[in-house]
């Protein structure tokens, strides 16, 4: 264990993924703690206070969504979920639970070593919110002080709902945003029913924001869960 850099804790039931994590947070200079079942977790979270917990969702003594809530009663750590392909809904539980985001098993290295970075970012930044008053990403800039949204310097004129959207994206930018998350934001709903309101509004704002909008560039769909702004 190397002894600096930001501390994350593995929690993972099956020895060859842990291992495989290990190595290679290790090699990307994480500290990294180990737990493997939820009762662990819960133990070694409060004592070491890691800087961001790698949560699988199947766990043998309990769901990784109990440990997800637990763990959230007392602490705003970045919780980044482990799911099988294809389990949208237990991915939208998590995040609805308090999980920050997500990766899809097998994941590559690249993806969640980007995913990690984005969340200890995020969680730094909290409580300095100057620092985001200019998202930008590619061409596209969004000033959040000035409501002013540029696309190759081309100013971009945005309903106010297209405009919610966007920063309810851009403050999030790198992290999945859930279809329910962006009703309850922007049109004060959570109704899951109503999630065709924000595909609508999201394929008007690829229209005006996209280059192509057909294979968008920034506004980026996970299907079943919601969108994710790109931000590098
Ligand atoms: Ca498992």
């Amino acid at each position: 264990m190397s002894t600096s850099g930001p501390l994350l804790l593995v929690v993972e039931d099956e020895a060859p993924i842990r291992r495989f994590l290990h190595a290679t947070l290790v090699a990307q200079g994480f500290r990294v703690l180990e737990a493997t079942t939820g009762e662990e977790a819960l133990h070694l979270a409060p004592s070491h206070l890691p800087d961001l917990i790698l949560l699988d969702l199947g766990l043998p003594d309990m769901e990784g969504l109990e440990v997800a809530r637990r763990i959230r009663e007392w602490s705003a750590v970045p919780i980044l979920v482990l799911s099988a392909r294809g389990m949208e809904r237990d991915k939208v539980a998590a995040l609805d639970q308090g999980a920050d985001d997500y990766v899809t098993k097998p994941f590559g290295v690249k993806e969640l070593a980007a995913r990690i970075r984005v969340a200890l970012r995020h969680a730094a930044r909290v409580g300095q919110p100057s620092a985001d008053a200019v998202f930008s990403v590619g061409t596209l800039m969004v000033d959040l002080a000035r409501r002013h949204v540029t696309v190759d310097g081309r100013e971009v004129h945005l309903s106010p709902i297209e405009y919610k959207l966007l920063t309810c994206l851009v403050r999030h930018a790198g992290r999945v945003v859930t279809h329910r998350h962006l009703l309850a934001e922007v049109w004060g709903t959570p109704q899951a029913e109503q999630t065709h309101y924000v595909r609508i509004y999201m394929r008007q704002l690829r229209n005006k924001l996209e280059e192509n909008p057909a294979r968008p560039r920034y506004l980026l769909t996970e299907t079943g869960v919601g969108y994710r702004l790109a931000d590098e």
